[in-house]
This record gives C-alpha cells, sequence and structure tokens, in this order.
C-alpha cells in the first residue's frame, strides 16, 4: 500500500464552521449538533488547544523520600530510574531556580 489510507473516511457536505472552506470528507461521521472544521483549523485549534492547557501529566505512584528535605514523596510525574536521587517539589523547584 502505498498510502496509510487505513482510517476510513466518510463523504460528507459540510462547511468548516471557522473558515467556510468546504469539507467533503471527514475521518469521523459527523454528529449534526456539532460545529466541524476542515483539517487546518482543526489543527489550528488543537495546537491553540495544547499551548493553552496542558494535558494532565501521568503521574507514578512512588514511595520515596526527598534526596534534600527527606519529605516523603508519593507522585512523580516520571518513573524514577532508582540510581538518581528524587528530589521533593520544591527541592526541585530551587534546584531549577539555583541553575
Ligand atoms: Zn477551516
Ligand atoms: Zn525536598
Amino acid at each position: 500500500m502505498a498510502f496509510g489510507n487505513d482510517r476510513q473516511m466518510y463523504d460528507v457536505d459540510l462547511t468548516c464552521a471557522q473558515c467556510g472552506t468546504h469539507i467533503s470528507q471527514l475521518p469521523f461521521q459527523p454528529s449534526g449538533d456539532r460545529p466541524v472544521y476542515c483539517s487546518d483549523c482543526n489543527r489550528a485549534r488543537r495546537d491553540r488547544f495544547s499551548s493553552n492547557t496542558r494535558p494532565p501529566r501521568q503521574m507514578f505512584q512512588v514511595d520515596l523520600t526527598c534526596a534534600e528535605c527527606g519529605t516523603a514523596i508519593t507522585e512523580l510525574p516520571f518513573q524514577p530510574s532508582g540510581d538518581k536521587p528524587v528530589y521533593c517539589r520544591n527541592c526541585m523547584q530551587a534546584r531549577r531556580d539555583r541553575a
């Protein structure tokens, strides 16, 4: 297959709610009660969305203590490697400010 044509496209006859571009195909079945955007506007909206609101970060449940102040750490935004000291949020922030 020359193209990764694995997504089903639905033939539609709509206009983009943002720029008015005619939309003839959608990767999903339009529900009819939501505005539909062309691929350009969709991308722009997604970019704007992702820069404004950060997606919730996956947190890893851990049972560690801060290498600096000894505070108990129960969550980390990354998987601890085990061979590096781990710092609580305050100390991490302080270290970052110092750097
Ligand atoms: Zn558009
Ligand atoms: Zn600390």
